[in-house]
């Protein structure tokens, strides 16, 4: 048995991050960790997604440039080697999950290897290879156990119907995918997998894709997904497979009953947190639909045990996980901390890419505030015209009393880039006049956060 001040549960960025944050502040601290360090987000999720999303985009590039190219660059023929695409995402992910273990160290965190079982509050026995068991007591328990995909009843995740984790270390393309849900990972993933040559078409239930987010935003990555050649099936039912095996059978509006074929069926619609299967049932917390509840300190119904990141609900993104981690090593460290961020930023990282911060202007007004909005388009931006991405645009969103800016959104390519300035500016409590007096460089996409400003306030330069 082994007794420590705060023992983490999962050593994703929730878990992580407060692990590093804890042993910097020289509290005693045990991590445990069934798999590998870094959970989802680094070793099947945001990393080597994007890094998916880049080969991909980067081999759709040269497929154009061989059909000839208004930039007088030509190629022939290109060709992928799936299997060096995938060994470089994961000798990324190596790098990334090394060096966290390295910082863990560093920072005096000790590492159990193992999983967890919860007795109680303060007890946790680990299951460690070989077939003995640890025993950890601790004063602090912070659970960081994360998400896990949801499978649809009918039609459970094996052989050809596959989740994100499958699909981002192909072993080979299927000649078709069909991919449920147009929300985050099904149109990353679905239009990289396009991208790489893959016929794609994608299932989504409600009558648009990307349904968090407004028309506007998503207007753009639709136009796209047509370029692209996706098959889109809006306010569609899946069935579950033809009975051959070689086709998803969807349902549409009108009872109308399709066959589409498939080779593979990524399913992604949704994640829930995984609060089962490790004994949490057993400390009875209070819940908050099927996440742990928390309050403003991520404390949950019982003293002392604390819970971070996808286990506490949406939003589902690792730097918010990272942000609670970070907090709540502090409070046990005896800082004076509460978790009261101005927004948390959102990234899709489609082609193109969207990014939001705050309040979208219908949110605004749900939330009884008077705003006034304007957008600044990237038709009239110089920078991403060179770029060959003059489709999107950026939007602020800011109150007609005092113009303290509220929210910010983004569709464009690189946009990604541009949630630094919106979280900053929101943070800062930032006012529309504040942002157009900064001096953006040019050429910059920047410089359409400046105009955005600029024109909420009745002068934009270039529009
Ligand atoms: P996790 O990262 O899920 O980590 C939990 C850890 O706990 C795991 O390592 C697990 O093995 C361990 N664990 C669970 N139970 C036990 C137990 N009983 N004993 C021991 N260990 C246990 N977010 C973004 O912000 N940006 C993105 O671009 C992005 N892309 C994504 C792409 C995909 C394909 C997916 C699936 C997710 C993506 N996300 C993204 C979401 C992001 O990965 C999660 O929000 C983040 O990983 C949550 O962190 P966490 O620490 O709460 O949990
Ligand atoms: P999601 O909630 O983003 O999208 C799920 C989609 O599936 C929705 O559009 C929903 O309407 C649809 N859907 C649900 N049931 C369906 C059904 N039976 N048939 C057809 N469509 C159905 O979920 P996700 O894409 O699985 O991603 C899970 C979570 O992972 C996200 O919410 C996000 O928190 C995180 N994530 C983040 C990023 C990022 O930050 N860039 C990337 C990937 C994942």
């Amino acid at each position: 048995m082994e007794t420590t001040k705060l023992l983490i549960v999962g050593a994703g960025p929730g878990g992580y991050v407060a692990a590093i944050r804890a042993g910097q502040l020289g509290v005693p601290t045990v991590l445990v960790e069934a798999a590998d360090v870094g959970g989802t987000c680094l070793n099947i999720g945001c990393i080597p997604s994007k890094a998916l999303i880049h080969a991909a985009d980067e081999f759709h590039k040269l497929a154009q440039y061989a059909a000839g190219s208004p930039l007088g660059i030509s190629a022939q023929s290109p060709a992928i080697n799936l299997a060096t695409t995938v060994g470089w995402k994961d000798d990324i992910v190596k790098k990334l999950t090394g060096g966290v273990a390295a910082l863990l160290k560093k920072n005096g965190v000790q590492l159990v290897q193992g999983q967890a079982h919860i007795v109680d509050g303060k007890t946790v026995d680990v299951a460690l290879a070989g077939g003995k068991t640890q025993r950890i007591v601790c004063e602090h328990l912070l659970l960081a156990t994360g998400s896990e995909p949801v499978a649809l009843p009918f039609m459970p995740f094996g052989g050809p119907v596959i989740s994100s984790t499958e699909a981002l270390s192909p072993s080979k393309l299927p000649g078709r995918l069909a991919v449920v849900g147009a929300g985050y990972i099904g149109l990353e993933l679905g239009m990289a997998y396009r991208k790489l040559g893959v016929e794609v078409d994608i299932i989504e239930a409600q009558d648009r894709i990307l349904p968090a987010y407004d028309a506007a935003l998503s207007r753009p990555v639709l136009a796209s997904l047509k370029r692209l050649g996706v098959g889109l099936y809006l306010s569609t039912a899946v069935q579950g497979m033809s009975d051959d095996g070689k086709a998803l059978r969807v349902r549409d509006k009108q009872d109308k009953v399709t066959d589409l074929p498939a080779d593979q069926v990524l399913v992604a619609v949704g994640r829930r947190p995984r609060t089962v299967g490790y004994g949490l049932e057993s400390l009875m917390l209070d819940m908050n639909g099927s996440a742990l509840r928390i309050d403003d300190q991520c404390a949950t119904s019982m003293r002392n045990v604390w819970a971070i990141g996808d286990l506490t609900g949406e939003p589902m993104l690792a730097h918010r996980a990272m942000a609670q981690g970070e907090m709540v090593a502090e409070i046990i460290a005896g800082h004076r901390r509460r978790y009261a961020p101005a927004a948390v930023p959102a990234v899709c990282f489609t082609d193109p890419e969207i990014a939001t911060a705050g309040l979208a202007p219908q949110e605004a007004q749900a939330a009884g505030l008077d705003c006034l909005d304007a957008m600044f388009p990237f038709a009239a931006n110089g920078r991403a015209m060179t770029l060959e991405s003059a489709d999107g645009f950026v939007r602020v969103v800011a109150r007609r009393d005092n113009h303290l800016i509220v929210g910010w959104q983004a569709v464009g390519r690189g946009v990604s880039e541009l949630a630094a300035a919106f979280s900053q500016s929101l943070e800062m409590g930032a006012t529309l006049e504040d942002v157009a007096g900064t001096i953006h460089a040019h050429p910059s996409l920047g410089e359409a956060v400046q105009e955005a400003a600029l024109r909420a306030l009745g002068h934009a330069l270039h529009v």
